[in-house]
């Protein structure tokens, strides 16, 4: 992006949050002239008194800003933080303390940590280069965007620009949204006449978002230009200044727009146009009840062409004022289709209309019947994610002794209702689970991962402990192949999913899957004491799997791969009745005692129907069944079957889906495939309404 003559900016991370950038600097070669617009809020915060006090001014020569702390609502103190900041930058850029500004953005009540942005102070300075989006980025706080606008602009005969970065998200409301925007310009204006033009782009721009009614104690919007293209120095009242202004709106424009777009947890901008009103006032405060209506916004999100609500919006604004508006003489437009005219609903297909307001921008127009005033306003639809966003806000927002700001969003510091409510849920799930037998097939990428054992030995305990059942039968994963290349025996060939076994390959097999795989499993099973009811069983221990040499298909031999011919469950029943966890390494056993490789799949299907388990879950590598790359989120028995045939599944998916006909022809109702890469994954499938994974069902 395009910025202005000798304007460098920085964006770094100083320790006022857990990880992200949260320190941002706007710096001038030249001493500008700076104009800055506030927020009204009474109770506004430190750096805000201390800039709107200051400006517009001439001399100024940085502007830094922190996010992750408002400096608002901290006591006397906050004014003294505000200048040992402003102090610090001022050395680090070796420039007069009295040239530079501050602004804060972040969680109210906390005292700023002054020691962090000092001692980070020289780096920000030292930091400083031309992109512009780094200190877009350290303003952010729940916003999940950047927002930038820039302008190229002609004056007294040379061209000049202007590049300019705003924040927003919540607590935004009209007279000046909670935002803060940071306007640069090379243009040589005097500090009254940019005072003047920036005040009149606020009317337009900034006043005219609301993304909650919520006015904020921090919003300040900054302009500085520092002359550096030349021009003759803009005055107040003459065509450039017009010029400027026209240029400062539009850029205004454009950042408030994005600010209504990325408002908390929003889904759709949202334009409310207002006309025919009797006069400008009325037009700006009407266009603004519309856009900030939590019935008009939560009609939005649903894409309900609920247009009532508009007119009522209106209809209580324009009566709490006593303004002579009749508003049932009005016509209105939603997406440009007219829903009601000439004091009567208007003929409409509500099916089209709905499909139209699922588009990212909504369009809301309303024509008076009272005099020729017009306003324009913008804001965003109400969805279930700004609750969530700002329900437990501070609750979740911690404050270290060192000032660190970070959110913690475990469980306990949630609100006692929202505790509850998940409780009450939670509970009525898993009661239905007691005494439900469920066979777990772990395998690929949760097997490997530190992070994902510790997860899915957990979720296992966790399953014990609701009442549940589980029998975990584990694969081999890439232990067997690193194993054999180790000893030399060479690369495995893999058919299907199923590892070609030779003789002695698969003693190795055995060592790896019993030995080593089985053991480490229990003992991360057994680490807390709590839950130490993890056995470790061999497909050999009292006969459990029985099996013969597997013949491949058109009668390849596979070597010593088996096919399970019986399970002998008593064993695991005994296990079972004591609630134990059995955790089952899949080896065969045949007629002469000797090993069989069995493919842990199968031997997860087999050990499924012989328990009567009502689940089957496998833990894979992959987010379910794809085709195309899209997740198959549910499909019936003979669909998958078919899927097998037209190589839609193919490789080490052949051999699950194979097992799972099998597994749901031998009486198992439900069978999953779920992600091992996502920690928590068989929590989430069993105790929530909505699956993670695919979903295979009996036709
Ligand atoms: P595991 O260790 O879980 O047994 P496998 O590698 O044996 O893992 O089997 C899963 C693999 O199957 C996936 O990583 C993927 O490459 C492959 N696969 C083949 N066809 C499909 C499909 N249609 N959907 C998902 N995975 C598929
Ligand atoms: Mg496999």
């Amino acid at each position: 992006m395009r910025t202005p003559r000798g304007f460098s900016y920085s964006g770094i991370h100083c320790g006022l949050k857990a990880a992200r950038k949260d320190l941002a600097l706007v710096y001038s070669d030249a001493p500008c002239a700076a104009a800055g617009c506030f927020t009204v809020n009474a109770a506004r915060a430190a750096p805000v008194r201390d800039a709107a006090a200051r400006l517009p001014a001439a001399g100024i020569r940085a502007v830094v800003a922190n996010s992750g702390n408002a400096n608002a609502l901290v006591g006397p103190e906050g004014e003294r933080d505000v200048r040992e900041v402003c102090a610090a930058v001022a050395r680090a850029l070796d420039v007069a303390p009295e040239s530079v500004l501050a602004a804060s953005t972040g969680v109210i009540g906390v005292r700023l940590p002054v020691h962090k942005l000092v001692a980070a102070a020289p780096h920000l300075a030292s930091a400083r280069g031309s992109a512009i989006e780094l200190a877009a980025q350290a303003v952010m706080t729940t916003d999940t965007r950047v927002k930038l606008s820039s302008r190229t602009l002609y004056v007294g005969g040379v061209e000049a620009s202007i590049a300019a970065f705003a924040k927003g998200s919540g607590m935004i409301a009209p007279e000046l949204a909670t935002m803060l925007a940071f306007l640069t310009t090379d243009v040589a204006v005097t500090p009254w006449a940019l005072q003047s033009a920036l005040g009149r782009a606020m009317r337009t721009s900034f006043e005219m978002i609301t993304v909650d009614n919520d006015m904020s104690t921090n919003d300040a919007v900054f302009a500085l230009a520092n002359g550096l293209a030349g021009n003759p120095v803009i005055e107040e009242g003459t065509p450039d200044h017009t010029a400027l202004g026209d240029a400062l709106e539009s850029m205004c424009i454009e950042l408030a727009r994005q600010i209504a777009e990325d408002g908390e947890g929003a889904t759709k901008l949202v334009e409310v146009r207002i006309a025919g009103a009797p006069d400008v006032a009325i037009a700006r405060d009407l266009a603004r009840s519309v856009a900030g209506s939590s019935l008009v916004k939560s009609a939005i999100f649903g894409a309900d062409p609920n247009w009532g609500r508009v007119l009522s919006a209106i209809g209580a604004r324009v009566g709490s004022r006593r303004w002579d508006v009749d508003p049932t003489r009005a016509t209105v437009h939603v997406q440009g289709a007219c829903v009601y005219t000439a004091g009567a609903p208007a003929d409409l297909d509500p099916l089209a209309l709905r499909a139209k307001m699922r588009e990212p921008h909504v369009t809301i127009e309303v024509a008076l019947a009272e005099g020729s005033a017009a306003a324009v306003a913008w804001g965003c639809d109400l969805s279930y994610d700004y609750v969530k966003i700002n329900a437990d806000y501070t609750s979740l927002t911690h404050a270290s002794s060192d000032g660190t700001v970070a959110r913690d969003d475990r469980l306990t510091n949630y609100s006692p209702g929202f505790k509850h409510a998940l409780l009450v849920e939670a509970l009525s799930y898993i009661s239905k689970f007691t005494n439900t037998r469920a066979v777990v097939k772990y395998g690929g990428a949760a097997m490997v991962k530190d992070s994902l054992k510790a997860s899915f030995a957990n979720d296992i305990n966790l399953l014990r402990s609701a009442g549940l059942l589980p029998v975990v039968v584990h694969g081999g994963g890439p232990e067997i192949t690193h194993t054999m290349e180790k000893l030399g025996l060479g690369k495995s060939e893999f058919v299907d999913g199923v590892r070609i076994t030779g003789r002695e390959d698969v003693k190795v097999v055995e060592m790896v899957l019993t030995g080593k795989i089985n053991t480490e499993l229990v003992s991360l099973l057994n680490q807390s004491s709590a839950h130490a009811h993890a056995v470790g069983v061999s497909g050999k221990d009292a006969g459990l799997l029985r099996a013969r040499k597997l013949v491949g298909e058109g009668g390849r031999d596979l070597g010593m791969v088996g096919e399970i011919t019986h399970v002998n469950h008593e064993l695991l029943e005994v296990l079972l009745e004591k609630k134990y966890v059995p955790v089952v390494s899949p080896m065969g056993m045949g007629e002469e005692g000797e090993g069989y490789n069995i493919n842990a799949d199968a031997a997860a299907a087999e050990i499924a129907v012989a328990i009567h388990a009502e689940k089957l879950i496998y833990l894979t590598d992959v987010a379910g069944i794809l085709e195309n790359g899209e997740l198959v989120s549910e499909i019936g028995a003979a669909e998958l079957k078919r899927k097998i045939e037209r190589g839609i599944i193919h490789g080490g998916m052949v051999a699950k889906a194979k097992s799972i006909l099998r597994a749901i022809e031998g009486g198992v109702t439900s069978v999953h495939i779920l992600d091992g890469r996502t920690p928590h994954s068989v929590i989430a499938e069993l105790f929530t309404d909505t699956g993670v994974g695919t979903l295979v069902r009996k036709d």
